[in-house]
């Protein structure tokens, strides 16, 4: 395993703020690109927000000033665009490398309307993944774009929406992205790291995974102080830690293929137990909620009828699944077990406290 920026001469690194809010900080990131051998610039200027009243970013007003840093600094500035006139402005400034957002990929007449607008002058587009974890609409909506003859599409994996708080912004799903790129081999997969991770302490962790997964680069947010910035400020690298990302990050030699395969497969397993944990959390609430109401009404808190029942569907189940019926019948009894002394818990916090303080 090599180490260090240099090593990440073959992957595609883009960086800048989430939205562009003053000439000055996209010049000193711009320096700070070229300082480290880097050309693309990512920088919001109308952004997508979900509430209104928040910044919306400074749209027009800020093309000027990517148009003077591409012409006198030869970087390449990376814009969202998400409606026509977008494209438009775009164009008339002389910028012509976009991406697509989330919320635009979502939407195939939007994707449409913005390919028509390219009329075949877009350079490089970058097509993010829609919020839901839905495959084949980033399929459709890079198919779409394609229609259009851009010189290069580059689709970037930024997480999928979840309902409830987790340790992650968006679920990864990496089997997803890693389908995506079965189906477009040539095409370039980058991974947004700060929109997954939604805390910068999370975005090493996250870029990492996405290298041992061999995918082709990173879209990274960059901001000289992101506590202060206008969105997204949590999940803002500043510069030196963005320097000491480029440097810790490691990657495997192309000749170790098959143990990104298995890399692949175990980040596979991975989620899979992550999901089966939450669900274990779950059947943890119901629980207990079975225990309130045992003890409300006096019932004890082992039904042995009920759990010979359930462990013969359990059984049933795993010989329709065709898995092993002695191990699934282990894990059904570790469940049932774990159930039995959650509920004694519950019993006994019932019965040393005034019950009806506890819950109603
Ligand atoms: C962004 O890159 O700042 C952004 C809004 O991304 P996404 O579309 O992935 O939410
Ligand atoms: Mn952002």
């Amino acid at each position: 395993m090599a180490q260090g920026a240099s090593i990440l001469q073959n992957k595609m690194i883009v960086a800048g703020p989430c939205s562009a809010e003053s000439e000055s900080m996209l010049q000193e990131m711009a320096e700070l690109l070229k300082s480290q051998g880097l050309h693309y610039l990512r920088s919001g200027l109308w952004k997508p927000r979900t509430r209104p009243d928040e910044f919306e970013g400074h749209g027009e007003l800020a093309l000027p000033w990517l148009a003077r840093i591409q012409k006198e600094m030869g970087i390449t500035p990376i814009v969202e665009v998400a409606h026509p006139k977008h494209v438009e402005k775009c164009f008339e400034a002389g910028i012509k490398n976009f991406w697509l957002g989330a919320r635009t990929t979502i939407n195939p007449f939007a994707v449409n309307e913005i390919v028509q607008s390219f009329e075949n002058k877009a350079q490089l587009v970058f097509v993010k993944n829609p919020m839901t974890p839905d495959l084949s609409q980033w399929v459709g909506a890079i198919e779409r774009v394609r229609k259009s003859k851009v010189q290069e599409i580059v689709a970037v994996h930024r997480g999928f929406s979840h309902f409830y708080e987790k340790k992650l912004r968006n679920d990864p799903f990496w089997e997803i992205p890693l389908e995506l790129k079965k189906i477009f081999p040539g095409m370039k997969l980058l991974c947004d790291p700060s929109h997954i991770a939604g805390l910068r302490q999370y975005v090493p962790e996250i870029s990492q995974m996405a290298m041992d997964l061999n995918f082709d680069g990173l879209m990274v947010e960059v901001h000289p102080s992101p506590e202060g910035a206008l969105t997204d400020s949590k999940q803002q690298l500043n510069f030196s830690e963005f320097q000491n990302l480029l440097q810790s990050l490691q990657l495997r030699s192309s000749d170790q293929g098959p143990s990104v395969e298995l890399e692949v497969l175990r980040k596979k397993i991975d989620e899979i137990d992550q999901r089966i944990y939450e669900l274990v959390a779950k059947r943890l609430e119901l629980i207990d909620q079975v225990a309130h109401h045992k003890f409300k009404n006096k019932l004890t808190s082992l039904s042995y009828e009920r759990f010979l029942s359930s462990l013969e569907a359990r059984k049933e189940i795993a010989r329709k699944l065709g898995i092993d019926e002695i191990n699934s019948e282990q894990l059904y009894r570790l469940l049932h077990s774990w159930s039995l002394e959650m509920q004694e818990k519950a019993f006994h916090l019932y019965s040393s406290q005034n019950f009806s303080e506890i819950r109603q």
